[in-house]
């Protein structure tokens, strides 16, 4: 939990010199732009350097120090990473795409922070099921037309460009799911107001509507049809990292389990003297490191580039999201009555860490396609 690393311990410090544990408190307000001090301190912490091209067999040059950046920030603040971890979606998105480089520019604007994005897959219809997505896109003299409407878009109240995913007129299921990469002020493009949440209130989600929106054949992300492989492949990258973001905000809330623990005293003896909450805090200490082992083997089975990808970035999500869950709902149990009450600051943790069973595949999703993967495996090594 607290190894010794030197740079997981500068980001920790430059994080409480920005104060940024103190920005995720506030809720965004709709249209306002988030506070500077969050991108300032993620720029000068450089954590987006991890992603930049390097030779790495993923290509990219450290998913395992990315890892390491997301669960320190995670610990700090929930608003700063959202932004890393949607931010990295289309970042991984735009260098998977292949040797292309047209997207070159926007990917520099997006690394160095200069520029915002926002990564639009779900619809009202079904977030699970992609293959069976309404957004339809049309091809056109020049380029391509969108059609269609996404929900419950993360960091859209202030993206500069979003990474759609459309499938092609005439083409059904996964063999027609086609990603571009369309700016915000294009003519057709509409974000409907801040959506409100039960957790992650510092972040905007939105609605947002494609009405004819035309995009010109440069902003093609990849190949036709070939989205969703591009997105299978940066969704095994992105996954341990929302288990890492948890984990971070799941260490927190121990901490601060801990402090209470310490000084609040029940029948004449601190609550941490006490053998039912020390076991409850084993538990909670088992679990937490036992979903950043997850984590840390996934972030070295990318790094590495070996196979079985994604069997393992699926189970480190499930293991560090659930462990995360179960480690901010026993933390609550500490300050009793009082971590109910907003004013005390745990309950949040509670709803924030909630979502990360929910995107990037739900947990039951993720354990269905873990299932199919290992049966397959124990059958043919049976
Ligand atoms: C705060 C927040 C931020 C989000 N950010 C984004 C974003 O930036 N971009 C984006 O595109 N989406 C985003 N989403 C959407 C999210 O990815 C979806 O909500 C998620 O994928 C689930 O889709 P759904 O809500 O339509 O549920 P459904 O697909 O309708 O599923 C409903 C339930 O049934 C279960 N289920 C369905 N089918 C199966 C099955 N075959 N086996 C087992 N269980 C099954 C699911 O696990 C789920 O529990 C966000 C959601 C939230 C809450």
């Amino acid at each position: 939990m607290y190894e010794q690393d030197s740079y997981a311990s500068s980001i920790r410090e430059l994080g409480k010199q920005y104060r940024i544990h103190e920005i995720g408190l506030k809720d965004y307000v709709d249209g306002q732009p988030l506070p500077e001090d969050v991108f300032s301190f993620l720029r000068e912490a450089r954590v987006f350097e991890n992603l930049a091209p390097g030779n790495s067999a993923v290509g990219v040059q450290s998913v395992s120090r990315w890892l390491v950046a997301l669960r320190e920030v995670g610990a700090l603040d929930n608003t700063s990473v959202h932004i890393m971890t949607t931010q990295s979606l289309i970042i991984y998105a735009l260098q998977f795409a292949g040797e292309d480089q047209r997207l070159r520019q926007q990917l520099q604007e997006m690394l160095e922070l200069d520029k915002h994005a926002c990564f639009c897959l779900t619809e009202a219809g079904g977030g699970s099921d992609a293959a069976g997505m309404q957004t339809t896109v049309f091809r056109e003299d020049g380029g391509y037309r969108i059609q269609g409407e996404k929900c419950m878009i993360m960091n859209a109240g202030f993206a500069d460009y979003f990474l759609v995913a459309a499938r092609l007129s005439d083409v059904e299921g996964y063999d027609g799911i086609t990603l571009f990469l369309v700016d915000r002020d294009t003519p057709g493009l509409t974000v409907f107001p801040h959506t409100e949440t039960c957790g992650v209130t510092g972040v905007p989600i939105n609605r947002i509507a494609f009405n004819d929106v035309r995009v010109p054949r440069e902003r093609l992300v990849g190949q036709e049809g070939k989205g969703w492989k591009i997105l299978m492949k940066v969704l095994n990258c992105t996954r341990p990292g929302v288990g890492a973001a948890a984990l971070g905000a799941a260490r927190t809330a121990m901490e601060r389990a801990a402090v209470y623990g310490k000084d609040r005293v029940c029948f004449g003896k601190p609550l941490n003297k006490n053998a039912v909450l020390q076991g409850k805090f084993a538990e909670m200490t088992l679990a937490w490191e036992s979903g950043w082992l997850m984590v840390e083997r996934a972030g070295r089975c990318l790094d590495e580039g070996r196979s079985g990808q994604t069997a393992i970035s699926a189970m480190a999500k499930i293991a560090a999201t659930d462990a995360a869950k179960l480690v901010v709902d026993r933390s609550l149990d500490f300050f009793g009555g009082y971590g109910y009450l907003r004013e005390v600051g745990m309950e949040r943790f509670y709803r924030d860490v909630r979502v990360c069973t929910i995107y990037d595949g739900t947990n039951d999703i993720l354990r269905g396609l873990v299932a199919g993967s290992q049966l397959k495996s124990c059958v043919e090594h049976a």
